[in-house]
């Protein structure tokens, strides 16, 4: 077999083409990187976790009928995924205030935000992925308004489903970030992953502000157990999943 060939390599995933110019190979690596890449460093063990925890995740969101853009995962840190044109448009959703929020807004640390709050962000590394406003998404052209009326429809329904089903693991779903991707045959699907890099999963059985965090907040605060924060997620997504089936 020939060594596959790399088509792109991100902060987190190496992306590979395959045989099958629809099917593309994601490899996910241990590289940790926060504050726009100015902070760096290694997470032993990320790579296979975050591809692990984002398969079952994605997994999970079919069942219930979100379309993702999973195939398989032939190692526990590759997955192969349909080849899709990425819509540059970082979406978050908030149930609880935290990070950036707080931080542009004031809105203190904690603030049960109902219903959940949907902001969109330019996916551009070299402007610090900015908030964007409804007005500024379609002077970009990033996406037309039936398409982000249906990425926001999509990102409540998958807000719905994570909440309850980490709430069932013992694990508050405080915010995340979404990506979107276009097949060749126009089918928005949810792409790229769904992970403790990608999330703010605080542990509902620790009060204390810190222990709670199971997140990357972990890596970006210095507030150590790194790992083992990343393992646990692993270990509740996995029971979680068993208790279902
Ligand atoms: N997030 C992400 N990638 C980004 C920015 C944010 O995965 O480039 C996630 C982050 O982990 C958190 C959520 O999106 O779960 C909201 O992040 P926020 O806007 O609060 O930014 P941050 O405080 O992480 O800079």
């Amino acid at each position: 077999m020939t060594t596959p060939e790399k088509l792109y390599e991100g902060k987190a995933k190496i992306v590979y083409k395959t045989d099958d110019p629809e099917i593309l190979l994601t490899f996910y690596k241990d590289d940790a990187t926060a504050f726009n890449a100015q902070k760096r460093g290694t997470i032993v063990g990320k790579g296979q976790i975050n591809c692990t925890i984002s398969r079952h995740l994605f997994q999970l969101l079919e069942s219930q009928g979100i379309p993702t853009h999973l195939i398989d995962t032939p190692s526990p840190n590759e997955m192969r995924v349909r080849r899709v044109t990425i819509v540059p448009i970082e979406v978050i959703v908030r149930n609880i205030a935290a990070g950036s929020l707080c931080k542009q807004t004031g809105v203190p640390l904690g603030t049960l935000i109902k219903p959940a709050l949907v902001e969109y962000c330019y996916k551009n590394d070299a402007l610090g992925d900015p908030l964007l406003t409804r007005d500024r998404l379609f002077l970009l052209n990033l996406a037309t308004p039936e398409q982000l009326e249906e990425i926001r429809t999509l990102s409540l329904q998958i807000n719905q489903v994570l909440s309850e089903f980490f709430n069932q693991c013992g694990i508050t779903l405080v915010d995340f970030k979404l990506e979107f991707g276009i097949t060749s045959d126009q089918q928005l699907v949810l792409a790229d992953e769904i992970s403790p890099d990608t999330c703010r999963l605080w542990d509902q059985s620790q009060t204390d502000p810190n222990q709670r965090v199971m997140d990357k907040d972990r890596f970006r605060q210095d507030l150590g157990n790194v790992e083992s924060a990343y393992q646990r997620v692993l270990e509740r997504v996995l029971s979680g999943i068993q208790a279902q089936s």
